[in-house]
């Protein structure tokens, strides 16, 4: 057994983050400035979308999104059951409602089958949710939401490499919202982007972002000497610094190859897995590119004598950080408090919920980190079934 404890969802920083980090503390520029615009210019053209906004997280750039679509008091947006709160709650902190949405159990995508149930007059948009790094459905989903005058915005925390039969995702709906949180595939500590081709949009989430602010605000305190400013709404602060901004710009240019790490990761342990009884993600449809941001196990529970929390607790006690991608939504008390669901109400987000761990699918991990990962794992399901 390992020494030492595998974190789940160790960041690979390098040291040209650092000098970069270094470089706005010295310059005294920390907050929004010229590092924030060097970082949303090379992720546009990265995505190649006309506009990307920089803010604090994805959960503000999922807020700002539903505000630019005029998401309001009454609307309902359709959110999955299987993701992180953030993606309901983002609908709820612009007034509006999140109604759920069961997922696939293979895939772990929004079920278009249950969307078509859910519409009602009421709908405004869908958030559809590339879980694990697997592309959704987009083509048949962008049918179903133009049929029934449906906005989408796609949650791409998950997702930033990844690619619809050759497309970017983040770049089909009217915005794409990504996340720079210490766990994701591109890490700024906390950050996020909203990606788009509609300038109304922009204008809109800048402003927002910066406490309604007429825009370039931040612009103020610069060289081209005091600008007056106007406040045009009761906005929020979302903008993000030049500090996480530095990590970033660096972060950026190594995403390809720390996919090519995680894909490696990937099928070792598709191979190592084969012969348990757990199920090991799907392989990915040939016309489509996955990120590769969860490995998520599913325990055969049937098969074994041990429960998904008591697997938790073995891997931890062999020294393996883990994490749980997730809990269904409509599992936690608050949306069961004051949406009214109910377990049984969403089979296949249940069925996963019950079932999954992700284990470690970091860049950082070592050859022999991996080969730990996989000989906890096959000790613990050899010890209990
Ligand atoms: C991480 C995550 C978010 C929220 O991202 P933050 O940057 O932490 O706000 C939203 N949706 C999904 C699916 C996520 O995994």
């Amino acid at each position: 057994m390992r020494k030492d404890f595998l974190i789940f969802g160790n960041p690979a920083i390098e040291q040209p983050e650092i000098d970069e980090v270094v470089d706005s503390l010295k310059s005294g520029w920390l907050g929004t400035g010229p590092k924030v615009q060097r970082f949303e210019d090379m992720f546009k053209s990265f995505k190649g979308t006309q506009y990307a906004v920089a803010v604090s997280s994805c959960t503000a750039a999922l807020h700002l999104s539903m505000l630019a679509l005029c998401i309001g008091p009454g609307d309902e947006v359709l959110v999955p059951t299987m993701t992180f709160a953030a993606t309901a709650n983002a609908v709820i902190h612009s007034g509006g409602i999140p109604v759920l949405v069961d997922c696939k159990r293979e895939t772990m995508n929004i079920d278009l089958e249950d969307i078509k149930r859910k519409i009602t007059r009421r709908t405004k948009a869908v958030v559809p949710v590339h879980f694990a790094g697997r592309p959704c459905e987009m083509d048949e989903l962008t049918e179903l939401s133009k049929k029934h005058g449906i906005k989408i915005i796609e949650d791409c925390a998950h997702a930033v490499e990844a690619e619809y039969k050759g497309r970017k995702v983040g770049t089909i709906g009217e915005m794409g919202c990504f996340s720079f949180y210490v766990t994701k595939n591109i890490v700024t500590g906390e950050g996020g982007m909203v990606i788009t081709n509609e300038k109304s949009y922009v204008n809109q989430i800048k402003t927002l972002a910066q406490h309604g602010m007429s825009r370039d605000a931040w612009k103020r305190f610069s060289d081209e000497g005091y600008k007056h400013y106007q406040v045009v709404y009761s906005g929020y602060k979302y903008n993000m610094m030049d500090i996480q901004a530095a990590l970033g710009i660096h972060q950026l240019p190594r995403v390809e190859k720390n996919w090519i790490r995680r894909k490696e990761i990937w099928d070792r342990y598709n191979e190592a897995f084969a012969h348990l009884p757990v199920f090991t993600p799907l392989p990915t449809e040939s016309e489509n590119r996955h990120s590769f941001h969860l490995y998520t196990l599913l325990l055969d529970i049937e098969k074994l004598n041990i429960t998904r929390d008591q697997f938790l607790e073995e891997m931890t006690r062999h020294n393996i950080g883990v994490g749980v991608h997730y809990i269904a939504l409509h599992l936690n008390s608050f949306y069961q408090k004051n949406f009214g669901y109910r377990r049984g109400d969403f089979p296949n987000a249940e069925w996963i919920s019950d079932r999954t761990c992700s284990i470690p699918l970091s860049a950082k991990l070592t050859d022999d980190d991996v080969e730990d990962v996989i000989d906890a794992v096959t000790e613990i399901i050899k010890e209990n079934s």
